[in-house]
């Protein structure tokens, strides 16, 4: 039986299955392929949802107090001397009282692979939207920007990768509903198998809270060119939200190359440090290291002690 328009999966000009009843080599389509719709691809979203209140000002207190006989009015500096106190902090490498100062993130429209990679950095909490307890049989998805413009050769054909990748995340989809069935779509106890079929590309959702120690390595070696593109976007989204907020860590943040002069990758290099370098050089209120930003949140701009 064929299925009335309006329920049909709209057509992808020359993918692997046409809006017909046969795919390119003539084979038929099984009914179910026509009956799912077109599934959505999303990009990185950062956003900060908290940070500890007068960072700058609580990691000059931390350090201060090391070597404070007298601690009266330890609490009470004021925004600029404490911003001094943090950066010589941080060129002289004694790093531990960064650790007080902890920020939340909410980061979505990202992939599990991206997430992968981002658990690995122990030092920091999460909490990431399961794979169990939610339904994923209209999962969204991130599309590798790179294949832009690319074909992909199918049964002599030549398909535009993008639509190829959309077409395979739509057959993704059904099969993983038709499982979720076949496992009695009984929520938890089926999602959990059901998800093995489920790409690296779906989109998850995930809270992370990181202190500011482990947030400069993390900085470090994820927006190293090394670094997969998905994660050094969003680790300059990142940068773009805490540089503000706590310039005297920040400001000089970057790739490892940066603070140690030098790329450390030998053979690996990517080969731009001059590029790289001035990129990352001084913090530059106007300058954005990603784009699509949301708007600094305006108590991190008091708290840098901005004046806009
Ligand atoms: C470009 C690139 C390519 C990568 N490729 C691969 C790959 O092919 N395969 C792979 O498995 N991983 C890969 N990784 C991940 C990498 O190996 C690390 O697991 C990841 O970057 C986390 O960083 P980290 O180990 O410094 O730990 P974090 O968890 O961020 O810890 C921060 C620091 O704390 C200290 N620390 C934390 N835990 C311990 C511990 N148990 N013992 C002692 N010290 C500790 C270390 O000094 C560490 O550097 C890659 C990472 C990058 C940036």
């Amino acid at each position: 039986m064929i299925l009335p328009e309006k329920t049909r999966r709209p057509a992808i000009t020359g993918g692997i299955f046409a809006d017909s009843d046969f795919d390119a080599s003539g084979r038929k389509i099984p009914q179910y392929v026509l009956e799912i719709r077109t599934m959505k691809r999303v990009k990185a979203k950062v956003a900060l949802v908290s940070y500890s209140p007068k960072p700058q000002q609580l990691l000059a207190a931390a350090a201060k107090l090391c070597y404070a006989a007298d601690t009266d009015g330890l609490f009470g500096q004021d925004v600029v001397s404490s911003g001094k106190f943090v950066k010589m902090l941080c060129r002289l490498g004694h790093l531990s009282p960064l650790e007080h100062v902890t920020f939340t993130f909410h980061i979505e429209g990202v992939s599990r692979a991206m997430t992968h990679q981002l658990v690995r950095h122990r030092l920091a909490s999460y909490s990431q939207r399961s794979q169990r307890y939610v339904n994923h049989a209209e999962f969204e998805y991130v599309m590798p920007p790179q294949l832009k413009g690319k074909t992909v050769k199918v049964r002599g054909h030549k398909i535009d990768a993008g639509e190829y990748f959309a077409e395979t995340m739509t057959m993704i989809a059904e099969r993983y509903q038709k499982i979720n069935e076949a496992l009695g779509n009984t929520g938890e106890s089926s999602n959990e198998d059901a998800r093995y079929v489920l790409p690296n590309a779906c989109e998850t959702k995930i809270i992370m809270t990181m202190n500011a120690r482990e947030l400069l390595h993390f900085l470090e070696e994820r927006l190293c060119f090394r670094a997969q593109w998905e994660i050094r976007e969003v680790a300059n989204k990142i940068l773009d939200l805490v540089r503000p907020i706590l310039p005297g860590v920040f400001s000089g943040s970057g790739p490892k190359c940066v603070r140690l002069k030098r790329c450390p990758e030998g053979k690996l290099t990517c080969g731009k440090y001059a590029e790289v370098k001035a990129r990352y050089a001084e913090f530059n209120k106007t300058k954005r290291l990603s784009a699509d930003l949301p708007a600094l949140p305006t108590i991190g701009r008091e708290q840098a002690g901005f004046a806009d």
